[in-house]
């Protein structure tokens, strides 16, 4: 049977039945019901944050910029080595995204490189935990607060993630989380924005319900973006299984990282983890000596059944809907590790077998 890089963690079919049987006495299947309402309050506890809960991930991240009222034409610094919604959501917000360089030891956003692209158009920092890995918050937050900027992290890979023992989920004015069926906590498809201000929940919520505050009264040109009840209670299902499947991922990580131990040709990504990171174990990617030697890598795992995926190439700023239009920025680092890195299949119920085959084709 073929590997996909990832599978959905789900609940039995009888705890999903049990969580939607009350919905067939109330036909009550969306607008903030009962199961939404339980979700966003079993969230808010975990992350300690104000939490408000999306229909995707995508659209957490537009209401987020919008929430923020970053004024029209302004600039963005941002990362192009990330899933092409965090570049679109700033292009569909009407903001300009300016490309600034990742780290080369976790991919994140470079500080370093941040302040040579602030100009006077600049109102915003959108920076991304790829694959779990925390951005130099310290340092991001220090150089908005001089230059009056805002954070908005995309979060979407790091629920579950803890540093110094503390959710990393409510970093920044803003950070966003997506729960889609292909990230470690799932609700079908839904996403969320965490933050502390308490002034952005009605901009959120405006948002969310096309403006409407109550049957009489609609204060805001808002769009629809809501969380139905099936994916609410498909999410406080997952939510009591969580623990136990981050767990299991970071035992997977930790396995494939002692059968790919001292070799120079691949080698787990980040080289060098942060001690003081908890991680969620969402995606284990492998970095190659060289891009041919990646390129070989995928095939070969695809000739066996097994499915990897070049994540993240290409970079957003070269997809074809940006090539030409925006100005690429000069990300050296971005590009080559972009050229070199492949996710791995990761996910509850792969096997010791699944893993030194995988790790047999790539050695
Ligand atoms: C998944 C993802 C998103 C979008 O989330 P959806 O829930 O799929 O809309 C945004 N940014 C990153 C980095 C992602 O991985």
């Amino acid at each position: 049977m073929r590997l996909e890089v990832t599978r959905t963690s789900m609940p039995s079919f009888e705890e999903f039945c049990d969580e939607i049987r009350p919905l067939w006495d109330s036909h009550i299947l969306t607008n903030m019901g009962s199961e939404h309402e339980a979700l966003e309050a079993a969230l808010r506890e975990r992350l300690g944050c104000e939490v408000t809960l999306f229909a995707n991930g995508h659209l957490a991240l537009e209401a987020a910029l919008e929430a923020l009222e970053l004024p029209a034409g302004g600039e963005v610094i941002t990362t192009p080595f990330t899933f092409v919604s965090t570049t679109h959501a700033i292009v569909r917000r009407g903001l300009r995204p300016v490309f600034c360089d990742v780290r080369s030891q976790d991919g994140t956003l470079d500080p370093a490189g941040i302040e040579s692209l602030i100009t006077e158009r600049t109102v915003a920092i959108v920076p991304v935990h790829v694959y779990g890995n925390v951005c130099d918050d310290e340092r991001i937050r220090s150089i908005a607060n001089r230059h009056g900027l805002k954070v908005l992290y995309d979060a979407a890979h790091a629920f579950g993630v803890r540093r110094g023992g503390l959710p990393v989920e409510a970093l920044g004015d803003a950070s966003i989380l997506s729960f889609h069926a292909t990230k470690v906590f799932s609700t079908v498809e839904g996403g969320a924005v965490c933050y502390r201000a308490a002034g952005l929940r009605q901009r959120l919520e405006d948002s969310r319900n096309f403006g409407i505050r109550d049957k009489e009264h609609c204060e805001a040109v808002g769009g629809n973006a809501k969380l139905n009840e099936f994916q609410a209670a498909m999410g406080l299902c997952n939510l009591r299984h969580l623990e136990e499947v981050l767990a299991q991922r970071r035992a997977l990580t930790a396995r494939y990282r002692e059968l790919l131990a001292d070799n120079l040709e691949v080698q787990p990504f980040p080289l060098e983890p942060d001690a003081s990171v908890q991680s969620n174990g969402a995606y284990f990617p492998v970095l190659f000596r060289g891009q041919e030697q990646r390129d070989a890598a995928y095939a070969a795992l695809e000739a066996a059944g097994i499915g990897a995926r070049k994540y993240f190439w290409p970079l957003t700023s070269d997809m074809g809907c940006y090539r030409g239009k925006l100005d690429p920025g000069h990300t050296p680092v971005a590009r080559d590790l972009s050229a070199r890195i492949l996710c791995l299949p990761l996910y509850p119920g792969l096997t010791e077998a699944d893993l030194r085959n995988i790790c047999r084709i790539l050695l």
